[in-house]
């Protein structure tokens, strides 16, 4: 008999849930069947260590639909209030071009794309960090400039280091310019002290009067005022300082550039390059430097090389200086950087060309110009001489009127003093906006003039003596796709070159790797989330506090912790701040002598980097034959460093993939010496509703919101990385100016709505479904690829079942390099090229355990589409067999040569042992859907030979 579902069944508000999990129950039937299990009750409780379950599910409210969540949101977003914003202070008006926001912005081929380590697969991506920089170093006339960094002032703070490297000086004083924004010199702050570097302020030449290895000048400066600074610029050098400036793009197509000043390094934010303001973030700082500086330079750089065919090909370049191969001696702990921000930056540039940034630079002047004269017509004073986009106006007793006048007609003005305000223009500005901050003025009782009277006879507030003469972004990129049809096709061009999420699954362990849901992602463009400005005034960023709040109480409750902090950018800043909170709470009780810091050799390279950020001394413990970490010589660790253990930073299930089920003796021995437990939060796709590390023992976590809770990787960036902490710690949570550490207090605070939208999505039963069939995933690949390719590390197998993993496995693969023939057999990379035939992006290589794949499917995947993996993996392997059989030589064979590209195939001569069908379509379903990588091999070491980071001349 069928049964009509009730009305409330048919209201079913958890759709969304089988959306987001690839799995449904039929397939989870075969997938229990193929590991050997009865349920997924069995299996979870086999594989999570009772000894840490949760003691209570989560309290997270039950889901709702896709529409009803965004209903839900729009009415949290209509509580900020969109003003005009004239408050600049590093943020500004821009008008994205459409065709940017719609094919990079809201395009999956970008946002869902990883991070470009597998370059051949990543040449979109990269063509487009290559004309980032080439902008970066044109406009600053520089000779070399990374991928992007955080946010200005953290892109300040890593500069202030990087003086240090270089600076001949021995002084551990950093002068500041006064001029400087005032959230770079709260993050300057924070990260100067546990360096014991003094940050000091200046007025200008000021900095020559005493001893010190860098200055920071702002370019503009925060009150508008351009100043040529060149000439004690010169003696500073002399002295043996290094020059740092903080400079605005979009000035620097008027202005003498940082570099033809005598600036060793700059930096500055590409916001208004076309990112929304989106209440501080995400968008894309720069950094660029002298060459001779370039090997100290922090973040990612992108390289032209060659590929196996001779032709240029692009890939990240320098990475010997990253904290993955560096660890604690790294030139920063920057991991996921702003990719996604810095494409959109660099379409800006390449999409107006450098006429049109000229135009849009010089209308804002002239605004500027005609504001400035209106004021002074109407009786004020400017107080800053020159000026760009920026006006400081003294205003005296009427300061509070007229900043009245504008908050009660939709604008903001910065406030600046009790007597005195100041205005910034943008790329937004017009006629009438003009005209209305006249009359703001005017209510103080003074006549407005009329725009046209001011236009006539106004001139140029930009000093004489620095008009740019320099050209720059004279590479045809730049000035070639300026119609909307040709910007189209180039975006679509580039794309089509990548392999993102939006074709396959790419199960990268570590990285999390999961569905980034379409509702998930609409509103962070809304104009009520985008067109906020962080330091507005806090009634029009209630939806955001809001946001805020929801967020942090679900985080807690998936993590078990007191209280959280959205406020670092990614998870590296995660780390950063979790160990800074550590290093203040044993200051506050007078144990400041407590700097050591254990890590596992198994862990991500970003933990020792940034425990030495923090002025800690790291010292690295072994891990067992199993994966786990070797508790008698952590033991012997913390009694040896007894009196002075700060903390041990452990991953949680490990990065070898497994739950130790030793945990919680290891918090209890930390403690027990004082110190404090840092469990790495990278893998919580793992916990979230069956464990939670602020109850197990951790004391403070890191969340990469950009793994677990579906803020897209975007080829490298935004991220969020939330720092939770126990109640004892909440007091050193990073604030909005004491401990900062990000400019804006919300940090990348735009992207925030994806996580807020998964949690309401799925719910508390969602969110531990979606952890379970992670865990089932990755055992079912585990399983399925024993006999071709064993998992390293898995529990011992018990009652005739396999052993088990976690949420990833680590196959490995160092046998088969002995097997297929030694130093010249088939290599772990080999595989993750050949894959590219095969259409899949490869899974983690060599980390943490050099020589093998570590695979994370995630619970978006289908069975399908695990099944095309599983088969591609089987496939490859029956190939390395061929070459353990000798019917292949080793340097002859679909993996040595992979990937192959059309061109190769296609070619007049194919002189290989293997035919080109084998080579294209290895599997039967790849004739219908083939993904043609656009380059062969690249040559890595090449590259870093011949570094080169600029556009190709004429590269086309
Ligand atoms: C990704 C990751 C990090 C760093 O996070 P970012 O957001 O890239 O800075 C740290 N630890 C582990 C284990 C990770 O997987």
């Amino acid at each position: 008999m069928s049964t009509t579902p009730s009305l409330s069944e048919l209201e079913n508000s958890s759709e969304f849930i089988a959306r987001h999990i690839g799995i449904d129950a039929a397939d989870e039937a075969l997938m229990l069947q193929a590991v050997r299990a009865s349920s997924r009750r069995e299996l979870i409780d086999a594989i999570v260590p009772r000894s840490i379950a949760r003691s209570q599910p989560m309290d997270i409210p039950a889901p709702v639909t896709e529409a009803a969540a965004l209903a839900e949101l729009k009415a949290i977003a209509a509580k900020n209030k969109i003003f005009k914003s004239y408050i600049g202070q590093g943020y500004y008006g821009t008008h994205t071009p459409g065709v940017i926001l719609r094919n990079i912005l809201e395009n999956p081929a970008w946002y869902t794309a990883y991070t470009p380590y597998q370059a051949e697969i990543s040449q979109g991506r990269m063509e487009a960090l290559v004309n980032f920089q080439t902008m970066i170093m044109d406009l600053t006339a520089m000779p070399m400039a990374n991928a992007s960094m955080l946010d200005e002032a953290t892109a300040a703070a890593e500069a202030m280091t990087l003086a240090l490297r270089v600076s001949k000086s021995k002084s551990t004083t950093l002068f500041v310019d006064s001029e400087v924004l005032p959230q770079t010199l709260a993050v300057l702050q924070t990260r100067a002290e546990p360096l014991g570097l003094s940050i000091k302020l200046c007025q200008g030449d000021e900095a020559l009067n005493e001893d010190s290895f860098a200055v920071l000048l702002q370019y503009p400066g925060v009150s508008g005022v351009v100043r040529d600074d060149r000439e004690w610029i010169k003696a500073y050098k002399a002295k043996g300082g290094i020059v740092i400036m903080a400079a605005d793009l979009l000035a620097l197509t008027l202005l003498t550039p940082p570099g033809e000043l005598g600036a060793d390094i700059a930096v500055g934010s590409t916001q208004r390059f076309g990112m929304p303001m989106g209440n501080g973030g995400p968008h894309a700082a720069y950094m660029a430097c002298r060459d001779e500086h370039k090997r100290s330079m922090p973040g990612r750089m992108v390289g032209v090389s060659v590929d196996a065919h001779g032709n240029p090909a692009y890939r990240l370049a320098l990475q010997t200086r990253e904290q993955h191969i560096r660890r604690e001696k790294a030139t920063s702990n920057i991991c996921t950087a702003q990719v996604l921000p810095a494409v959109v930056a660099s379409m800006y540039a390449v999409y107006h060309g450098p006429k049109g940034l000229k135009r849009i630079a010089q209308r804002v002047a002239a605004f500027t110009a005609v504001l400035a004269r209106g004021l002074q017509a109407m009786g004020f004073s400017v107080a800053n001489g020159s000026a760009f986009d920026t006006l400081t106006i003294a205003t005296g007793d009427a300061t509070n009127s007229i900043a009245a006048c504008a908050l009660s007609t939709g604008a903001n003005l910065r406030f600046v003093s009790n007597n005195s305000l100041s205005v910034s223009l943008d790329e937004t500005t017009t006629r009438a906006d003009v005209q209305a901050l006249w009359d703001f003025f005017a209510s103080a009782g003074k006549a407005a003039p009329s725009f046209s009277d001011m236009e006539a006879g106004s001139t140029t507030l930009l000093p004489s003596t620095l008009e740019r003469t320099s050209s720059y972004l004279a590479h045809p990129v730049f000035n070639t796709h300026h119609s909307e049809t040709g910007m189209l096709r180039y975006l679509r061009r580039l794309s089509d070159f990548d392999l993102a999420l939006d074709r396959s699954m790419i199960p990268l362990g570590s990285c999390t790797m999961k569905l980034n849901a379409t509702s998930e992602m609409m509103p962070i463009t809304w104009p009520e989330f985008a067109n906020i400005h962080p330091f507005c005034p806090a009634d029009q960023r209630a939806g955001y506090a809001e946001l805020d709040v929801q967020l942090r109480t679900w985080l807690c409750q998936a993590t078990g912790y007191a209280d959280i902090s959205l406020q670092p950018n990614a998870g590296s800043q995660g780390e950063y701040a979790g160990m800074l909170a550590i290093r203040r709470f044993h200051a506050a009780r007078g144990e400041s002598h407590r700097n050591i810091c254990l890590i596992p050799s198994s862990a991500h390279g970003t933990n020792p980097a940034s425990a030495t950020m923090v002025g800690m001394k790291v010292v690295v413990t072994a891990c067992d034959a199993q994966g786990n970490v070797d508790l008698a010589d952590l033991k012997a660790k913390c009694e040896q460093h007894s009196a002075n253990l700060a903390a041990v930073m452990i991953t949680y299930p490990s990065t070898h993939g497994v739950f130790e089920t030793s945990v919680k003796d290891l918090c209890a021995l930390v403690h027990s010496h004082g110190g404090r437990v840092y469990v790495d939060g990278a893998n919580m796709n793992a916990l979230v509703g069956l464990a939670a590390p602020g109850e197990f023992g951790g004391d403070v976590s890191h969340l990469n919101l950009h793994k677990t809770f579906c803020i897209p990787h975007g080829g490298g960036g935004p991220g969020v990385g939330p720092v939770c902490v126990v109640a004892d710690l909440v007091p050193y949570l990073p604030g909005a100016s004491e401990g900062a550490v990000s400019a804006a207090p919300l940090g990348n605070a735009a992207v925030l709505p994806i996580s807020w939208m998964y949690c309401r999505m799925m719910g508390a039963e969602g969110l531990k479904s979606a952890t379970e069939v992670a865990i089932l995933s990755a055992n079912y690949i585990s399983v399925r690829l024993k006999d071709h390719y064993p998992t390293l590390y898995t529990s011992l197998p018990q009652d005739g079942k396999p052993g088990r993993v976690a949420h990833e496995c680590i196959l490995d693969l160092r046998p088969l390099k002995e097997s297929s023939g030694g130093v010249n057999g088939v290599s772990a990379e080999d595989v993750t090229k050949r894959l590219m035939d095969y259409g899949f992006h490869a899974p983690t290589l060599s980390f943490p355990v050099p020589g093998t794949l570590m695979v994370e499917p995630t619970e978006s995947e289908t069975i399908d589409e695990l099944d095309r993996f599983i088969n591609a993996m089987i496939a490859i392997r029956e190939e390395i067999a061929k070459v353990e059989q000798g019917v292949w030589p080793q340097d002859n064979n679909p993996l040595h040569n992979a990937p192959h590209t059309a061109a190769a195939l296609l070619g007049e001569a194919w002189d290989k042992p293997y035919s080109r069908e084998l080579a294209a379509f290895p599997v039967p379903g790849l004739k219908q859907s083939k993904y043609w990588v656009p380059v062969g091999r690249i040559d890595n070491v090449y590259g870093d030979r011949h570094l080169f980071c600029s556009c190709v001349p004429q590269a086309q």
